[in-house]
């Protein structure tokens, strides 16, 4: 739920051996609820004894609910309130685990839960491929049961399936083995990733002009008057901003594009070989088709159809782009022809400072962090009905870190934890994190992890960047979306458990409220003269941030092919270059860089596989929620009220479509998405 984001869980579980007999107990455990109450309201976020043996008795407590299931005695009624009691004794341990291992500045706290982690995923593994349970949620008959039962019993038949728990021995030992080495492959391609970084040396420094002076600094000359630069993030992307040399910008980006290839190539092959057995071992004609089944676009026949959509509706704004990068450089390269991909981000710059004459460093003084925090906890409080309560002294793992109880109708409805700025040894991105999912009878826990500027630090003005602004934004929308949905009394079915390429839609939805002078001008007011940020100022934001987008969208567009294509060929007769560069052809805004590979350092197609639509699908929804917005008004307490109920509340009792319908009483459209690319 980040920017970048920690990717979504992989689908295929864990190669296991189904069917283990639970432990027996070896002492007395508490009740379930009773332990997750006293380790979330009473807690010792420095005993990492404590943990482990809350870990250890959730797996022990979870094991009894399985060993009752494989018996399958119970009634009808039992089954389902075992299997919710299933998902209920493991809830708040892997919430806590997933985000204390991200976050606890003590050491062997982060190692117990780094263990508890695994070894929950490890008994999940089991459970997804028990025969036994599948068969005792079998015997239920879903049309027979009320309120959110038939969808929880749909949903678990339906996850035992694609898991292929039903099918032959034969098939299952040898899904069981293609999963494993899916771990092992999938693991590898990303670590050459990252574990191969190349690098580029000049020695002319002058040809650096241009670059931050701190950049700079980081880069002196060697001994032999050599200055390297790597094709690390840090190093990579302002080099290609700044440096105005076009051989020494190809240079370095096709390093970078060759980053663990040839070892990767193979990998990939053997990837796209192993889900597209698996897929067809499940009954799917290829991965694509398995992967998207599930989902909100349901099937790899509208995904196709809504790439080449959005696809017609972006190439203009895109060929736009090209021809105003064209002519600028141009003026520094007369003969040039076409903008290549390592022109872009210089050239994107270049313009975005001579015509929108916009300095992103000038609007830093309207956003100081605690306005910010301020300014967005009153606005979600105005717009959704909902009261935000410090709680001052409560014990977090952090000094930094505060404590907040969610009020709605003065009734407390969640609790959360901002942990906000950068300290050693921390998650390094953003992100929500759900520590425990709600319910009727059960109060909803998460936490925002962000690493923005601290006013304990420095000159405590904590300028924030307007990026960060948006981040925040986005983030909390996670948070409200997870605390609100907690209708049902089956937990999988609440908090952002919804369709998985729907859940970034409501928080893209509030990053609208980020670019809007009426929101920002009741928080961000100048730190040295409160003076609200100008109207003018916003504009020109919004304006220069919107420029290049045809050609950052299209490139999109190619990952989205790329993603879904890959998946859907004959992995037998693929030949990756070709079918690559084909696809640079048809999708791609600049010609194939000769010697480059993009499908052996494209990380996203381990853990995304076929799905990386997702970005573009729920950008188009929560550009078609906004019109609400737009039309009646972005602060107008009644559609938040409406969205509030239709979209949020529901979680995931409802396929995503039919919130979308209920909210904008219409089926979605990309008309506002179209309107989004062209107009602004
Ligand atoms: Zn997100």
């Amino acid at each position: 739920m980040a920017e970048p984001e920690p990717e979504p869980a992989p689908e295929p579980p864990a190669p296991t051996t189904p069917d283990v007999a639970a432990p027996a107990p070896a002492r007395e455990l508490l009740d379930g609820a009773e332990d997750a109450r006293l380790m979330l309201e009473v807690p010792q976020w420095d005993d990492a004894t404590r943990f482990a043996t809350y870990c250890a008795d959730s797996i022990a407590r979870a094991a009894q609910v399985r060993a009752r299931l494989q018996l399958a005695q119970g009634d009808q009624a039992q089954i389902v309130a075992d299997f919710d009691q299933l998902s209920r004794e493991l809830d708040t341990a892997g919430g806590l685990a997933s985000l204390m291992f991200n976050v606890n500045p003590n050491e062997d706290y982060r190692n117990a839960a780094e263990k508890c982690e695994q070894d929950i995923s490890k008994f999940t593994t089991e459970v997804s491929l028990d025969r036994g349970l599948y068969d005792a949620l079998a015997k239920v008959d879903p049309s027979t049961l009320e309120g959110f039962g038939k969808r929880f019993v749909e949903h678990g038949l339906r996850d035992f399936r694609r898991a292929g728990v039903d099918k032959d021995d034969a098939a299952r030992k040898r899904i069981g083995e293609i999963n494993a080495r899916l771990v092992e492959l999938e693991q590898s391609y990303i670590k050459n990733i990252s574990e191969d970084t190349r690098s580029i040396a000049v020695t002319d420094a002058s040809k650096l002009a241009g670059l931050p002076q701190d950049w700079l600094d980081n880069h002196k000359p060697d001994a032999d008057g050599k200055i390297v630069i790597t094709t690390d993030y840090p190093d990579f992307f302002p080099f290609e901003t700044y440096v105005t040399d076009e051989a020494l910008r190809k240079e370095l980006y096709i390093q970078f594009l060759t980053r663990a290839y040839p070892k990767n190539k193979d990998i990939l092959q053997e990837v796209l070989a192993l889900r597209h057995e698996k897929a067809t071992l499940l009954g799917f004609t290829d991965w694509a088709h398995y992967a998207i089944e599930d989902k909100m676009a349901g099937s790899a026949e509208i995904v196709d159809a809504f790439l080449g959509d959005i696809t017609k509706i972006i190439r203009p704004r895109a060929v736009a782009d090209l021809e105003v990068l064209l002519a600028r450089k141009q003026q520094d390269y007369p003969d040039a022809k076409a903008i290549q991909t390592y022109d872009r981000f210089y050239y994107v710059s270049v313009v975005q400072k001579e015509k929108f004459d916009f300095d992103p460093q000038s609007v830093r003084p309207y956003f100081s962090f605690p306005a910010v925090k301020a300014g967005i906890l009153s606005l979600y409080g105005e717009l959704f009905g909902l009261e935000f309560k410090r709680l001052e002294g409560a014990k977090t793992w952090h000094p930094a870190v505060e404590a907040y109880e969610l009020l709605a109708n003065g009734e407390r409805v969640g609790r959360f934890y901002l942990d906000m700025h950068a300290r050693a040894g921390k998650y390094k991105h953003a992100a929500a994190f759900e520590i425990q999912s709600g319910s009727p009878d059960r109060v909803p826990y998460a936490s925002l992890v962000c690493n923005f500027p601290n006013p304990a630090d420095g000159d405590g003005k904590a300028l924030m960047e307007h990026d960060d602004v948006v981040t925040f934004f986005h983030e909390f929308g996670h948070l409200i979306h997870h605390l609100l949905a907690r209708k049902s009394r089956y937990i999988d079915l609440n908090g952002f458990n919804v369709d998985w390429d729907f859940v970034e839609a409501p928080s893209q939805l509030l990053e609208e409220w980020a670019w809007s002078p009426e929101v920002l001008q009741r928080f961000a007011k100048h730190v040295e003269t409160g003076e609200p940020i100008p109207t003018e100022l916003v504009k020109k934001m919004k304006a220069a941030s919107e420029f290049g987008k045809g050609l950052s969208l299209m490139r999109q567009v190619f990952y989205t092919a790329m993603s879904l294509y890959l998946h859907e060929a004959d992995p037998a007769k693929l030949d990756l270059d070709a079918f690559v560069g084909d696809l640079y052809k048809r999708f791609s805004p600049f010609p194939l860089v000769e010697g480059t590979y993009v499908y052996a350092n494209f990380g996203h197609l381990m853990g995304y596989t076929a799905l990386y639509y997702t970005y573009q699908w729920s950008l188009s929804i929560s550009k078609d929620l906004f019109t609400r917005f737009k039309q009646e008004g972005i602060m107008n307490g009644e559609v938040a009220k409406a969205y509030r109920s239709a979209v949020l509340e529901p979680g995931g009792t409802e396929d995503a479509k039919d919130l979308v319908e209920h909210f904008l009483g219409r089926p979605r459209n990309l008309e506002a998405y179209e309107k989004w690319i062209q107009e602004e």
